[in-house]
């Protein structure tokens, strides 16, 4: 196990990897091997095989260090502790906090974000780092540090595909409109914000959004993979949702970042949506870093998801963020694991 002591408190950006354990599939592969170790809790090391010139075979190893390496046998529980939870109590004290999981396909973003999957599409939401997030709120919503603020909690849940916006909460998948007000205020024209009052509700509503997002779908991978899906968690303390909120998390299972190198991908469509998919993935990158920089020039409107998240990178200090870089152990997918740790090693 990651011999983690202290889960991190000052930092304004978190940045963590996940290396999930080999499927049954991969494990059946005589071909297949396991090409990532994790040394320590901060430092992993993956181990490329290389030919010389000469044919000889040799390993290349890239080291790469991160807040937190986390290896095949953490639990999401584990996983939750150190990245998302942390950022719960800045919410309630009126700040803005991000999480994202980011990675390949498969590599576990859903599965770190959203519970594990139980088959035909279902997930059991109950141990996803959306449902922790809820479970905590609502414990500190009562706290006495916070009960005098009277906070009330509201949901939403969206989808982003191309420059397009979907509702989750609703049967049918509505699309939405996205406005900027002269004041440079970004509104999703439309969206459901469900007032909550337990965890109970929370995990229906994340129900009926899994079921939205993936209905029509042959698996659970096919178009959800190219969407980025987001969360969001909103503290208001009067129940006008026209009010600016007084804290937010958002908690965004990105779109598999894979397309973009894929260059077999022969139909067209698979293609530009690949490289709306890269774009608006280097955008986020950009904004991340800008804020860590805590420079003056935000290219959020480069993307509909970083124009989106707009009041949620803006606010200097009152803005934290998380990312978490999901991989995949196996040799098959050695440089999509590479690409997925260089971007998140370029993002603080
Ligand atoms: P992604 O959302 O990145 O495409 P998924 O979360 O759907 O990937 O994961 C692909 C498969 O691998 C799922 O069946 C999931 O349950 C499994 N999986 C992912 N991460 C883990 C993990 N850490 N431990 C066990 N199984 C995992
Ligand atoms: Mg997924």
């Amino acid at each position: 196990k990651t011999a983690a002591k202290e889960p991190p408190k000052e930092h304004q950006i978190i940045v963590c990897v996940r290396k999930r354990p080999l499927n049954q599939k991969e494990l059946a592969d005589k071909k297949e091997l396991d090409v990532v170790s994790i040394h320590s809790r901060d430092h992993l090391v993956v181990h490329e095989p290389r030919k010389h010139v000469n044919l000889v075979k040799f390993l290349e190893n890239h080291s790469f260090r991160f807040d937190y390496a986390f290896n095949e046998n953490c639990s999401n529980a584990f996983v939750y502790e150190f990245t998302a939870r942390p950022l719960i109590r800045h919410i309630f004290d009126g700040g803005m906090a991000t999480c994202f999981a980011y990675g390949q396909t498969g590599s576990g973003k859903t599965h770190t974000m959203g519970g594990k999957f139980t088959g035909r599409n279902q997930q059991n939401s109950l141990d996803g780092i959306y449902a922790m997030a809820t479970r905590d709120v609502f414990s500190l919503v009562e706290s006495p540090a916070y009960v005098s603020l009277n906070l009330r909690v509201f949901c939403s849940f969206f989808e982003i595909y191309g420059s397009r916006v979907y509702d989750l909460l609703v049967t049918g998948k509505p699309q939405l409109k996205v406005l900027e007000d002269g004041h440079q205020q970004v509104q999703v024209v439309g969206l459901t914000e469900n007032a909550v009052k337990n965890v109970e509700d929370v995990l229906n509503l994340l129900d009926l959004g899994n079921s939205v997002r993936t209905s029509g779908q042959t698996s659970a991978n096919s178009k959800s993979s190219r969407s980025h899906a987001v969360f969001q968690i909103v503290l208001r303390k009067s129940s006008s949702i026209t009010e600016r909120p007084h804290g937010k998390f958002s908690l965004i299972d990105l779109a598999g970042n894979e397309r973009g190198a894929d260059n077999n991908s022969v139909d067209r469509l698979t293609r530009l949506e690949g490289s709306d998919i890269n774009k608006s993935l280097l955008v986020l990158k950009e904004c991340i870093r800008a804020l860590g920089r805590q420079s003056a020039h935000l290219p959020f409107r480069g993307s509909k998801l970083t124009q989106v998240l707009r009041d949620s990178f803006i606010g200097g200090k009152k803005v934290k963020t998380c990312m978490i870089a999901m991989i995949s152990p196996g040799l098959h997918s050695v440089e999509h694991t590479l690409n997925t740790l260089r971007y998140a090693d370029r993002v603080k």
